[in-house]
């Protein structure tokens, strides 16, 4: 047996005997664990889970054994991924910090904070939350002004940030923050990362329409963070913070390969709703459906095939740009079919006496708008893929293609 079928056969068993079978399942709202200091777990076997898999080192299990990981290699990264993906095992933590900030870490931070930051982070033990958006600066993000006044040994922050996700319940913070505002817009930037328990900082929650939400403005007055909390260069901050956007396109897509398309089996529900569709309205609705359930399955392989050329050391970021555009979409465009599908049965919002299901669907199709907005908006994401990746002329310069 080869090294690697002998890691495949060993990592196999280890899954079989330590993953329990609730956690074999799709996640429902509520089961997400967040890897943080003061962690929450739907159940025992969540718990379990989640220990078992930090003490075998595999939250970030290709990062180097000296910052918290386990070391595996690409091919050995490749093994366990699709291990997990065959007993359908739920990712155990979900942690900002190892899938945006880990990797701006890894490749740019200094040794002492790799130390200091990465081991506890790989152990789930700390929530952060993104600290870029702000009141005036979203699609625009280069227009920050949040600044980080130079005082000697500390900068002094001072500014807010909008729709910070979990911003009330993070214990850490990356943020873009404005350090020279003479520079061009670009220039000016720096990465720093901060404790939100420090003096000065307020995290307010945002209600939403929907009522629930997870957003914060957060609010910052005279925050001294150290220097040595600045990440990379000063002023380098813009080139880390496409970098770090980057990483989570590519967690966005993880996540719904997770989570969404087994949770709501299109197909299956449409089934259900719409057993014998006979009018002329009904066939297009069924049309629609199987053509999102094919769409579906074609992201499914290209995003494994597009796995397969970064593990062999192909520059995929530009597909990765394409894939988040494409991925949201055809999510929204599955939940817009499965609400029609559901007709009145999707009015569980604004009356009582529907099911959790119903329910769950209607707040999924709110949230596929979301996504389709949260890291890039899509029309933002295809100027984006028409300039960067694609190379077409910038219109704005009056150059025609
Ligand atoms: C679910 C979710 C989670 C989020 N979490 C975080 C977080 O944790 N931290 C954080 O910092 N931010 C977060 N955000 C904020 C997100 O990054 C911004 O909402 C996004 O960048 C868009 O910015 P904006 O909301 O200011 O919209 P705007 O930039 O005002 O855009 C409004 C509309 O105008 C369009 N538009 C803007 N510019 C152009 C252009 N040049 N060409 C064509 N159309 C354009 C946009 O596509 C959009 O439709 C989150 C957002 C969502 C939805």
């Amino acid at each position: 047996m080869s090294t690697i079928e002998q890691f495949r056969h060993e990592t196999r068993a280890w899954l079989e005997a330590n993953c329990p079978q609730s956690m074999r399942t799709a996640m429902g709202e509520g089961d997400v664990v967040w890897g943080a200091s003061q962690p929450q777990f739907a159940n025992d076997d969540a718990r379990l889970w989640f220990e078992r898999m930090r003490d075998k080192r595999w939250f970030c299990p290709d990062w180097p054994e000296a910052y918290g990981g386990a070391g595996l290699d690409a091919e050995q990264l490749a093994v366990l991924e699709s291990e997990m993906r065959r007993l359908k095992c739920r990712p155990p933590q979900i942690n900002l910090g190892i899938w945006m900030l880990g990797p701006v870490l890894l490749a740019h931070g200094t040794e002492e904070q790799k130390r200091s930051l990465l081991p506890p982070m790989a152990r789930g033990e700390v929530r952060w939350c993104q600290g870029f958006s702000e009141p005036n600066a979203g699609s625009d993000l280069a227009s920050l002004k949040m600044a980080a006044r130079d005082a000697g040994d500390h900068f002094v922050v001072d500014g807010s940030k909008i729709w910070t996700s979990y911003g009330d319940k993070s214990d850490w913070m990356y943020a873009l923050v404005r350090t020279d505002s003479q520079a061009p817009k670009h220039e000016g930037i720096s990465l720093i990362v901060l404790d939100m328990r420090s003096p000065g900082v307020k995290a307010v929650p945002i209600d939403l329409i929907s009522g629930k939400s997870a957003f914060c403005q957060v609010f910052f007055d005279g925050v001294k963070v150290p220097k040595s909390q600045l990440i990379g260069p000063l002023n380098g901050g813009w080139n880390l913070g496409k970098y770090l956007l980057q990483h989570e396109r590519k967690a966005m897509s993880k996540f719904g390969e997770f989570s969404l398309p087994s949770h709501f089996d299109l197909l299956a529900l449409l089934r259900e709703y719409l057993p014998q569709p006979r009018s002329q309205g009904e066939l297009a609705l069924q049309a629609r459906a199987v053509a999102c359930a094919m769409d579906e399955h074609a992201y499914g392989l290209t995003v494994q095939r597009m796995a397969e050329e970064g593990r062999a050391g192909d520059d995929i970021s530009g597909l990765m740009m394409i894939m988040k555009l494409l991925h949201t979409e055809q999510e929204r465009d599955k939940f817009e079919v499965l609400l029609d599908a559901l007709g009145g049965h999707a009015f569980g919002w604004q009356a009582p006496g529907f099911s959790e299901r119903e329910l769950a669907v209607t707040r999924a199709w709110l949230n596929s708008y979301a996504l389709t907005i949260s890291g890039g908006a899509s029309e933002v994401q295809l100027n984006v893929i028409a300039k960067r990746v694609l190379g077409l002329p910038d219109g704005k310069k009056g150059v025609s293609a």
